[in-house]
């Protein structure tokens, strides 16, 4: 679709719903015009020549038809070819084509000299202008190119080239039910086109207010400092994995993580260096989990959460092996940590999976993930121990 094309503030789309607007009764249009100029046809036919009559009726039906074929054409087309302006410019045009053929029926192929031929075309007129005022109600441009040339010509030429008072009066009654029908047309026409702009802006101030729940809920579900998800929306997605785990008879892991002597980093270099050392270790832990379906949460103060889904326990463990190795190459300096081999910040971490074969509690897993935690923590830090009951009990720095 045409970027130029695609309307976007409220009067473009309000301007867009009107031009639609115009096309749509194109069907109805066509018969009544049809209607109208085969009655009239008919009525002038024996009064004035049919070669002369003939050429009014097929311009009159060709137009009729160009403008049905045009609104056809625009329903496929209009959006992704040309601007509103020249779909509208050659509706313009044709239009007053056809208001003018109406004009030249009123004016010369109407005998004036005969009281019922008048006010026959008189009738017509106000016919066509009252149709047309009704059918076009969303534009008053749609009405003047339709209304205008006919009423203005035929009264003119009433008012001045008439053979009698009579023709005089059908045409004083011509012009002056054009001024009142235009006149009308506005208030109803502006109720229209407020209602449309009512129901856009309302249509974007209810899309503004999604956007800021959507915010609102991304910002509720994020922890402020390292911009992992938060505790709370932690517990939500292990207890719906567990269900699903449970469901599907898949496999889920969890991993604990925690960094070692954080408490001596914060000592050393202070709060503002120590939350910039979490945001670090976050954004690590966050490469590393890149699976779909993986989460990364900040549980709690320095420490980390992992959730796993379809993660069998040999996968879980070659995980946390590898964060913590690739948080250990990382070599981020941390000279008061009580690791003898190492002056860089590391991350223990406890593993645990399970295929639940029962409703298992969220509580639960995360109680073994931790209890791995504080297996690895006893046995000297930096490194990844995995729940003993499921069988992986090896140490696996
Ligand atoms: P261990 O190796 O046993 O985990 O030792 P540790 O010192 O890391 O553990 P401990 O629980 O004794 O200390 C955790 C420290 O983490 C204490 C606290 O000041 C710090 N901490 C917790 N949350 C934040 C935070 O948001 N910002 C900073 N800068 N420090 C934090
Ligand atoms: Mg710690
Ligand atoms: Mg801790």
């Amino acid at each position: 679709m045409t970027q130029e094309h695609q309307p976007t503030s409220v009067a473009q789309r309000t301007q867009k719903d009107i031009v639609d607007l115009i096309f749509a009764p194109a069907g109805s249009v066509l018969m009544a015009h049809v209607c109208t100029i085969s009655i009239y046809g008919f009525w002038l036919y024996g009064e004035i020549a049919y070669q002369a009559l003939l050429p009014w009726l097929v311009f009159s039906g060709v137009i009729s038809m160009a403008r049905f074929s045009l609104s056809g054409a625009y329903r496929i087309y209009a959006e992704n070819r040309f601007s509103q302006r020249i779909w509208l410019n050659a509706w313009t045009a044709l239009t007053v084509l056809l208001s003018l053929s109406y004009a030249y029926a009123a004016i010369v192929l109407t005998p004036l000299d005969k009281p019922e031929f008048v006010f026959a075309m008189g009738l017509l007129i106000f016919g066509l202008c009252g149709a047309t005022t009704v059918s076009y109600a969303a534009s008053v441009y749609a009405i003047v190119c339709m209304v205008v040339p006919v009423s203005a010509l035929t009264s003119a030429y009433l008012l001045f080239e008439a053979p009698d008072e009579r023709a005089m009066v059908v045409g004083v009654a011509i012009i002056t039910f054009m001024v009142i029908l235009l006149s009308l047309i506005r208030g109803v026409n502006r109720a229209f086109v407020k209602s449309i702009e009512l129901n856009y802006q309302n249509q974007q101030e209810i899309d503004k207010r999604k956007l800021v729940e959507r915010q609102l809920y991304d910002i509720s579900r994020r922890d402020s400092l390292t911009s992992l998800f938060n505790r709370r929306y932690f517990d939500e997605v292990l207890d719906t994995e567990l269900g699903r785990a449970y469901r599907n008879h898949t496999a889920l892991s969890l991993v604990m993580l925690d960094v070692d002597y954080f408490k001596e980093y914060n000592d050393h270099y202070g709060h503002v260096a120590g939350d910039n050392c979490l945001i670090e270790v976050a954004q690590l832990i966050q490469q590393q989990a890149n699976r779909k379906g993986d989460l990364v949460a900040r549980y709690g103060g320095e420490e980390f959460a992992v959730i796993l889904p379809g993660i069998d326990a040999n996968g879980a463990l070659a995980f946390a092996k590898r964060l913590q190795k690739y948080v250990e190459s990382k070599r981020l300096k941390h000279s008061t940590t009580k690791l003898t081999t190492l002056d860089c910040v590391t991350i223990s971490a406890g593993v645990t999976t399970v295929v639940p074969l029962m409703k298992h509690s969220p509580e639960q897993l995360i109680l073994q993930a931790d209890s791995a935690l504080y297996q690895a923590k006893k046995e000297g830090r930096n490194r990844v121990k995995a729940y003993a009951s499921l069988g992986f009990d090896q140490d696996l720095v």
